[in-house]
């Protein structure tokens, strides 16, 4: 199921290779990645300061969610495509406490998994 993720992540021809799962009582309901395509409401911010208008693989899976939902986010490195940090960004978080999503989980530095309950 990974594996899934990890090649729709690491083929979106982007800088940064995301995705984010939505999970639905353990079962996934779908995959998105971090794509290229703008949209107004998404604006990212990364660690360094910059910003990156672009869909989010969380909110490319939000649209799908229903209140309860997990979602869990992933990011793979450029090299090795190991976990790293995929923390959602304050918008992120802010859409999808909206949406009533009960739980986020996303890797750390270390690729473990981390979550927060919204
Ligand atoms: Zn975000």
């Amino acid at each position: 199921m990974y594996y899934k993720a990890e090649q729709k992540a690491v083929n979106n021809g982007r800088t940064y290779h995301l995705a984010a799962i939505l999970r639905r009582n353990g079962r996934v309901v779908k995959i998105g990645e971090n794509t290229d395509k703008t949209h107004p409401r998404f604006k990212r911010q990364y660690e360094d300061g910059t910003w990156a208008s672009h869909m989010h693989a969380e909110m490319n899976v939000l649209r799908f969610s229903e209140p309860g939902d997990v979602v869990e986010v992933i990011r793979f490195s450029k090299c090795d495509h190991t976990w790293t940090m995929a923390k959602p960004c304050e918008l992120c978080m802010q859409h999808m406490k909206e949406s009533g999503i009960k739980q986020v989980r996303y890797t750390n530095w270390n690729g473990e998994w981390e979550q927060i309950d919204l």
